[in-house]
């Protein structure tokens, strides 16, 4: 029997199954190898990580992990999680089923894209989708931020801090209050509410942005707000409660609200999507796991 099986390999899943490896518990990652950021070449932000690109970063990470001979990976998709009392049964899209105590859920969100011609083509390469991972690579050009939700205004104001040429686009969306409008022009954000015809650039470098009624509007980088899809259907079938915003609720070391189910990274929603906030997230999962499963163990040998 496992002591863990940890679904998902991003740097929350790998950094929990590292500290699963260093406790020497029997432990395996699922993954299918489809995480958020696959669409850019490098990633930022992360301490001597900084400049990586992704399929390295996890090359590195499983290379990490596989040192510790209690812990293995496999690159498939997990299907189903079935409860039994205490126990969880976990079955794989080749159809191998496995028990174990413990269930870490790793597995990430997706970002769907607004419907606008062209924009996938510059996604990850000029525009993106978090000024913190990505804003020093387009600081000083000429910026915009697509959004059709109210979240306009705050990327609005937090991307100025990396340009000052910034245009807020809500693609015909009226989103933004007057008083919204008149702060951010205060501070030379534009706002323009026409509708998006279609996003010009080559070889993915964004150039202009061409409006409904005509106008073509120069534009070299961006951020785009996407909307956040859950990647696993797991943790509301398993009945864990999930928060407001559409993350799975935890406490500190990463439990769920139902007993033996962790989640960690993006997946909880807790945090500003980042790696190493999810690697941390990872550890702290695992941790929680240990911990547990130690409790456990003592409660037994007692009675
Ligand atoms: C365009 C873009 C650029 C970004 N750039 C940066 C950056 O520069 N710096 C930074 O810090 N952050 C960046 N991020 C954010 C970063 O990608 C996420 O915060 C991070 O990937 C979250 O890690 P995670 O382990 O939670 O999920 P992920 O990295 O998404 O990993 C989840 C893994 O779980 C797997 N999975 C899901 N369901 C299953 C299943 N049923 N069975 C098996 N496996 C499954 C997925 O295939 C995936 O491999 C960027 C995000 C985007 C969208």
């Amino acid at each position: 029997m496992l002591d863990c099986i940890i679904i998902g390999g991003g740097p929350a899943g790998l950094n929990a199954a590292l500290v699963m490896g260093r406790a020497g518990r029997e432990t395996i990652l699922f993954d299918e190898d489809q995480p958020r950021n696959r669409v850019t070449q490098e990633s930022h932000g992360f301490i001597t990580q900084d400049g990586v690109k992704p399929s390295e970063f996890k090359k590195r990470g499983r290379a990490d992990v596989l040192k510790y001979p209690s812990v293995s990976i496999k690159e498939e998709r997990v299907e189903n999680i079935e409860r039994a009392d205490e126990l969880f049964t976990v079955l794989t899209k080749s159809g191998a089923e496995y028990v174990t105590k413990k269930v870490i859920l790793a597995t990430g969100l997706q970002d769907v894209l607004p419907n606008i011609e062209g924009l996938p083509l510059v996604y990850g390469t000029s525009v993106f989708s978090c000024p913190f991972c990505d804003g020093w690579e387009m600081r000083d050009q000429a910026l915009a931020v697509i959004a059709e939700n109210e979240r306009a205004f705050h990327m609005g104001k937090l991307l100025s801090n990396w340009s000052s040429d910034v245009i807020v686009f809500t693609n015909g969306h009226q989103v933004l209050s007057e008083t919204e409008k008149e702060v951010l022009n205060r501070q030379h954000v534009t706002v323009v509410e026409k509708k998006i015809e279609q996003l010009h650039s080559k070889e993915g470098q964004l150039q202009s942005i061409r409006l409904e009624t005509g106008e073509e509007i120069k534009r070299t980088a961006g951020i785009v707000m996407t909307d956040l899809l859950q990647s696993a259907p797991f943790a509301k079938q398993l009945g864990c409660e999930m928060t407001l915003n559409g993350g799975v609720k935890i406490d500190s070391l990463g439990r769920t609200t139902v007993k033996g189910i962790y989640a960690c990274g993006d997946t909880s929603l807790s945090a500003p999507s980042q790696l190493v906030i999810a690697a941390g997230e990872g550890s702290k999962a695992a941790a929680g796991v240990i911990a547990d499963l130690v409790e456990e163990a003592f409660v037994l040998t007692e009675s």
